[in-house]
C-alpha cells in the first residue's frame, strides 16, 4: 500500500471591522433588528449605484503589510454572478484578475497549534504562502423555518476580505495553527475581530490526498469543504476527509471535483454539489466602478503597521526577560499584552519577569471562567503592579498576596485597604520585633543553650514563637535575621 500526502488550501472570508458598507453608508451593526441597515445599493434594487469603502481598502492593504504581501498599483473590481438566494442582484461584487495584494505568508506560531500537538511540530517556523486576498462584499441571511424562509439583508454588503492561501498546508494541525494565527495578526491589526463563533470569520478548506510517489505538481482531486466555523470541528473535519479520500483511492472509487459540508454531530461531511469552475460565474469588470490607484494608499498604511506578536514576543523575551512560554502566552492575545505592558511600565522597581508571573498564572486562573476578554478586568494594571510591590518590599507575604489578590480581583479594590482590613500588615519595624524576640530569648533559658550548644535547627523554634507572638504579622525574613544575629553573634 503506497503511504498518502494530504495537501490543504485554506480560503478565509474574514468581516472587516468598518463603521459602514463596503458599497453603501448602512452601518455595519451587529444585532439590529433585521432589515433596518438596508438601502437601494445593499438590497440590489436595480439602478442603484456602489461607491467604495476608503477604510475597507485601507484595512485590506494594511492586513496585507502585516502578511508581507505587495500590492499591485492598479486594482479593480468584478461581478460573480451566480444564483444567490440572499443578494437579489444576483453577482456579488468582488476582485478577480487585480486583488488588493499578492502573494505573502501567515507564520504559524508554534503556541497557536493545538495543545497536543505542540510537542511534536513537524515543521517549526513555517510560513504558510499566500495566493492573495481580496475585497468583496457578505451576501444578507436566509434562515430555513418550516415552510418559509425569512430574509435579513442588514449583513448585505458588509466588507469581506477574503485571504487565499496557496496548498502548503500538510495536517489538520497545521491548519489550526494557521487559523489561530492569522486570527492573532488581523486582530492586532485592527482590521477584524475575527471570532469565529459570531460568524467574522469563515472557512473553507480545499483538501486533496495522493499517493506519496507522485509529483507535487500533481495535487490529487481537490475537494471543498465549505463554511465551517469552529476551529476544533475544521481540525475534525479534515481529518475525516483525509481519511476518506484515502479509503476511496484505496478501493479504486473515483474521487471528482466537489463542494461537501460537515455535519459535526455525525462527523461525518457530505456532498453538496460537485464543484463549479471559476469560468461558471462568467467574472467580468464591475462596470460601475473604475479601477483604483493603490499607491497613496500603501504609503499611507505603512506607517499603521503595528508590532506583530512575534515582534512582541522577541521584545517581551529580551527586554523584560520573559521565558518563551510567558512571553508567547502574553503576546498571543493583543489585549492581554496591554495589560502587561501597562502594569510593567507602572512601576519600574517592580520585576517584569514576576509580573508576567502574577499575569498567566493569577490573573488568566481567575479569568478562566469569565466571558469577557482581559478588558473586562476588574483589577486595574497598575493596581497589580502596586500588591506585587508590597510583597517585593515585604510588606506581605506571597501567600498573603495571593488572597489580597482575589478580592481585588472579586471587588475591583486597590490592594492597600484590603492589606489593612486583613491585619495583613507584616511587621517590618527592626525595633518592635526585637523586642519580641528578646523577650523570647529571656524566657527560654533552655532552648537558648541549645542552640549555643551546636543545634543551629532549634534556631526555627525562635523564629516560630515569635510569628506567633506577632500573632503572624512578623516578616519572617527580618524575624530570622534578628534571631540568628541574638544567638551566635
Ligand atoms: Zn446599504
Ligand atoms: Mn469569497
Amino acid at each position: 500500500m503506497p503511504k498518502y500526502i494530504v495537501t490543504i488550501g485554506l480560503e478565509v472570508h474574514a468581516q472587516l471591522t468598518t463603521q459602514s458598507k463596503m458599497f453603501c453608508a448602512c452601518p455595519v451593526e451587529v444585532g439590529a433588528e433585521p432589515n433596518t441597515n438596508t438601502c437601494p445599493t445593499c438590497l440590489g434594487l436595480p439602478g442603484a449605484l456602489p461607491v467604495l469603502n476608503e477604510a475597507a481598502i485601507e484595512k485590506t492593504i494594511l492586513t496585507g503589510l502585516m502578511l508581507g504581501c505587495s500590492t499591485p498599483p492598479v486594482v479593480s473590481w468584478d461581478r460573480k454572478n451566480y444564483f444567490y438566494p440572499d443578494m437579489p442582484k444576483n453577482y456579488q461584487i468582488t476582485q478577480m484578475p487585480f486583488p488588493l495584494c499578492l502573494g505573502g505568508g501567515v507564520p504559524l506560531y508554534d503556541m497557536a497549534y493545538p495543545k497536543d500537538a505542540q510537542k511534536s511540530i513537524v515543521n517549526p517556523g513555517k510560513v504558510v504562502k499566500l495566493t492573495r486576498i481580496h475585497l468583496e462584499e457578505d451576501v444578507g441571511k436566509s434562515t430555513h423555518h418550516d415552510k418559509f424562509t425569512t430574509l435579513d439583508f442588514n449583513r448585505a454588503g458588509t466588507p469581506l476580505m477574503e485571504i487565499v492561501s496557496d496548498p502548503d498546508l500538510d495536517s489538520a494541525e497545521e491548519v489550526v495553527a494557521y487559523l489561530t494565527s492569522l486570527r492573532q495578526i488581523l486582530i492586532y491589526g485592527g482590521v477584524s475581530d475575527a471570532d469565529m463563533e459570531k460568524g467574522q470569520m469563515r472557512c473553507d478548506v480545499n483538501i486533496s490526498v495522493r499517493p506519496e510517489d507522485h509529483p507535487k505538481e500533481k495535487l490529487g482531486v481537490k475537494i471543498e469543504l465549505k463554511n465551517l466555523n469552529s476551529i476544533s470541528a475544521i481540525r475534525r473535519a479534515i481529518k475525516y476527509e483525509a481519511e476518506r479520500q484515502i479509503r476511496c483511492l484505496e478501493t479504486g472509487e473515483k474521487l471528482v471535483q466537489s463542494t461537501r459540508r460537515w455535519l459535526d454531530d455525525e462527523g461525518i461531511t457530505d456532498e453538496m454539489r460537485s464543484k463549479e469552475d471559476a469560468h461558471d460565474y462568467r467574472y467580468f469588470p464591475d462596470p460601475d466602478l473604475i479601477p483604483l490607484r493603490t499607491e497613496a494608499i500603501v504609503e499611507r498604511m505603512r506607517s499603521q503597521v503595528p508590532e506583530l506578536p512575534h515582534e512582541k514576543r522577541a521584545r517581551f523575551e529580551s527586554d523584560y526577560g520573559c521565558s518563551v512560554y510567558d512571553a508567547s502566552v502574553l503576546a498571543s492575545d493583543k489585549a492581554l499584552a496591554s495589560y502587561y505592558e501597562a502594569a510593567v511600565s507602572a512601576d519600574a522597581k517592580v520585576p517584569a519577569k514576576k509580573l508576567a508571573n502574577w499575569v498567566i498564572n493569577d490573573l488568566l486562573g481567575l479569568m478562566k471562567d469569565s466571558e469577557e476578554g482581559i478588558s473586562a478586568c476588574p483589577v486595574k494594571p497598575e493596581d497589580l503592579s502596586e500588591l506585587v510591590a508590597f510583597v517585593e518590599s515585604g510588606k506581605i507575604s506571597n501567600n498573603q498576596a495571593k488572597e489580597v489578590f482575589a478580592e481585588m480581583f472579586a471587588t475591583g479594590q486597590k490592594a492597600a485597604p484590603i492589606i489593612k482590613a486583613k491585619g495583613f500588615e507584616q511587621v517590618s519595624d527592626t525595633g518592635a520585633l526585637e523586642a519580641i524576640v528578646e523577650q523570647i530569648l529571656a524566657a527560654n533559658p533552655d532552648k537558648v543553650a541549645e542552640v549555643k550548644g551546636g543545634n543551629e535547627k532549634a534556631m526555627n523554634w525562635f523564629t516560630g514563637q515569635a510569628m506567633k507572638a506577632s500573632q503572624g504579622k512578623a516578616n519572617p525574613k527580618i524575624v530570622t535575621e534578628i534571631v540568628r544575629k541574638k544567638l551566635l553573634e
